[in-house]
């Protein structure tokens, strides 16, 4: 059994996967404990598998997890864990923008005893789009659901394996890993690692995934937006309450020559209410859609083929 296992996922990362094995290997042979590396396919469709399979015949304790096709980056992980035989996981991009070069720090703060290394990203290496909209995802995030994380997105990331056992029990259709972890953790801890710009490639993210992932942690972990929803209801129909009183009162001095001057007033108000309801069904849509795919039971990603070194 190995002590540590790495899990990785790929998504068209063909200029990443050599160079990304050659210094994860090397950090990994300089370690004392025993390891294992899981590199998952996320269903690619350029020439990662085939690289990885390479990979593999070469490197003893490299094991390939093929997936049917895409399903995104944490239900990738998730088929990763379920592979998982170390007593320390620890999660990572494919992309060397987290270096393998911190895997020690992360040992090292597991061997202090605690159960969860979050990673906490400094120097940043990406657009300031990307670091400005994580800077408002991680205080929304912890002021909303309660957990708080300096860096939500960072997926380097040391788990135990009771936590990764925690997050298997309980497959979610979609997820975001590090949220869960947290739910799960008895002693987290959080250090600070280096980021480095992307090896090669571009980002498999584009804004609307973004956002997708966005919503996943946000309905995932929280309920204030249904909250919220409440809140500006309650103080949209007050709001209401005051302009109708208003407008009574004024039509009492002012006669009603003035009541149907007031018409547009009204519409205003009416526009205002409609597009605030629709915006409620909206949220509520978003909640309810999540329920419908998580009652369904599919699971989260489906296994093509699993590949382990032979010797
Ligand atoms: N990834 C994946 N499936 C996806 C999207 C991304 O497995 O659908 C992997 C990708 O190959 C990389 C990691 O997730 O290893 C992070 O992706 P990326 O670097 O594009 O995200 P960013 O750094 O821009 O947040
Ligand atoms: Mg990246």
């Amino acid at each position: 059994m190995p002590k540590l296992s790495i899990v990785i996922p790929f998504y068209n990362e063909q200029e990443n996967v050599a160079r990304l094995c050659k210094r994860l290997f090397r950090v990994l042979d300089s370690l004392e404990e025993s390891y294992e590396v899981i590199c998952v396919n996320d269903g690619s469709n350029d020439k990662t598998l085939p690289l990885l399979l390479k990979e593999k015949d070469e490197r003893p304790g490299l094991v390939v997890v093929d997936l049917a096709r895409n399903f995104g980056q944490h239900a990738a992980i998730m088929a990763g864990f379920a592979q998982c035989r170390g007593e320390w996981i620890i999660t990572m991009d494919a992309d060397l923008q987290n270096p393998p070069e911190e895997i020690p720090n992360i040992l090292d703060a597991f061997r202090q005893g605690h159960d969860l290394v979050a990673c906490v990203r400094m120097n940043r290496q990406d657009s300031l789009f990307r670091k400005w909209a994580s800077r408002i995802t991680n205080r929304l995030m912890t002021r909303m659901s309660g957990i708080s994380l300096r860096d939500f997105g960072c997926m380097l990331r040391g788990y135990s394996q009771e936590i990764v056992a925690g997050i298997l029990e309980n497959p979610e259709y979609r997820t975001f890993i590090p949220a869960l972890a947290q739910f799960f953790a008895k002693d987290p801890v959080e250090i600070e690692v280096s980021h480095e710009e992307r090896a090669a490639g571009d980002s498999k993210y584009s804004i609307l995934k973004l956002l997708s992932l966005q919503l996943d942690l946000l309905t995932g972990f929280s309920l204030w937006p249904l909250r919220m929803l409440f809140i500006a209801g309650s103080f949209m129909a007050f709001l209401g309450l005051v302009l109708g009183s208003a407008i009574i009162v004024l039509r009492i001095f002012l006669g009603s020559e003035w009541a149907a001057q007031g018409v547009f007033t009204l519409f205003a108000f009416m526009f205002f209410l409609v597009g605030a309801q629709f915006f409620a069904l909206g949220v509520l849509g978003e909640y309810i859609g999540r329920i419908f795919q998580a009652v369904r039971r599919r699971p989260p990603y489906i296994i093509g083929a699993i590949k382990r070194h032979e010797p």
